[in-house]
This record gives C-alpha cells, sequence and structure tokens, in this order.
C-alpha cells in the first residue's frame, strides 16, 4: 500500500468485519452483519477519544456464546439481525473515559467493567450508564450522576 493511502475498513472508515465476528466455531462462516448507527456512534467516539483506536472484544455473538459469556438473553450483541452491541477498550484511557466520551455521542447504552466498556444502540437508548461487577450490571443511573463516579472509583479502582 502506498504509504499516503489510507486504510479503510470494510464496515466503516475504522471498522472491519473480522472484529465483529462472533468467536465460535459455528459462526466462523457466518455473514457479519452490524448496525449502521453502532458504527457511526463508534466512529464518532474514536474522534471524541482523539483518533484512538478501540480495540473490540466482543461483538457479535450468537445466543450459544452469549450464554457461554454470562451476557443477557436480551443482549445486543445477538444480531437481530444485526449486532447493535460491542465490548471495547481503548489503549491509555479507562472504561469509565471511554464510557463519559460514547455519553458525549449520546444515545448509547453504556456499560462500564473492570478491563472494558460495553456500549450499544439497542433502542430505546437513554443514554443509560451502568457498572458491572462479576459480570452482573449492579447500578444505573445517568452517567452525569456524580455518585456514579465515586462508586466506580471506590468499587472499580479501589480508590
Ligand atoms: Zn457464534
Ligand atoms: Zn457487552
Amino acid at each position: 500500500m502506498n504509504k499516503n493511502e489510507k486504510a479503510v475498513g470494510d464496515l466503516s472508515t475504522n471498522f472491519w468485519k473480522f472484529e465483529f465476528r462472533c468467536p465460535c466455531k459455528k459462526c466462523r462462516r457466518k455473514k457479519v452483519l452490524v448496525d449502521d448507527l453502532l458504527l457511526f456512534k463508534l466512529e464518532m467516539i474514536r474522534i471524541e477519544l482523539g483518533n484512538k483506536p478501540i480495540t473490540i472484544t466482543s461483538g457479535n455473538r450468537c445466543p450459544e456464546e452469549n450464554k457461554k459469556v454470562g451476557g443477557h438473553p436480551d443482549s445486543a450483541h445477538i444480531p437481530g439481525p444485526r449486532g447493535k452491541a460491542i465490548d471495547g477498550r481503548v489503549k491509555g484511557k479507562k472504561p469509565l473515559e471511554v464510557g463519559l466520551a460514547a455519553e458525549k455521542v449520546e444515545g448509547l447504552r453504556i456499560g462500564i467493567g473492570f478491563n472494558f466498556c460495553h456500549l450499544d444502540v439497542k433502542p430505546p437508548n437513554p443514554s443509560r450508564f451502568w457498572i458491572y461487577i462479576k459480570g452482573k450490571p449492579i447500578y444505573s443511573a445517568k452517567i452525569e450522576n456524580e455518585d456514579l463516579k465515586k462508586f466506580y472509583d471506590i468499587i472499580i479502582k479501589g480508590k
């Protein structure tokens, strides 16, 4: 590739199908379908974070895979027919910082884990924010809620 040429993903400018593929054997040959709104929001979050790449740790999941990883039965990770969720991380940013960038973009549901941030555009999308402890969402509120940030510091970061 010419060094002046920018690589462009096959889903959107910065995202590729392989990043969203369900990791199970059964889905290896399945078409990867991702919601356009999710891709658009992810591109915006990327810009919001200073153009830092978002590493997707979980994109689409078939119902079996979702069950295996302990996802909610109605998880937005399950394509219906398009995947509407990712779990991801950004190098040099805390999951909460990724969540705050997502909140600026608006219209996302945001879950903060120890080393990942869950983002989805499953409707209705009231910009909810929650924190996972051992895989279970245990607190949910608007992200501007200062209690939530305090809670994050105490529980997640052990401050
Ligand atoms: Zn699968
Ligand atoms: Zn998730």
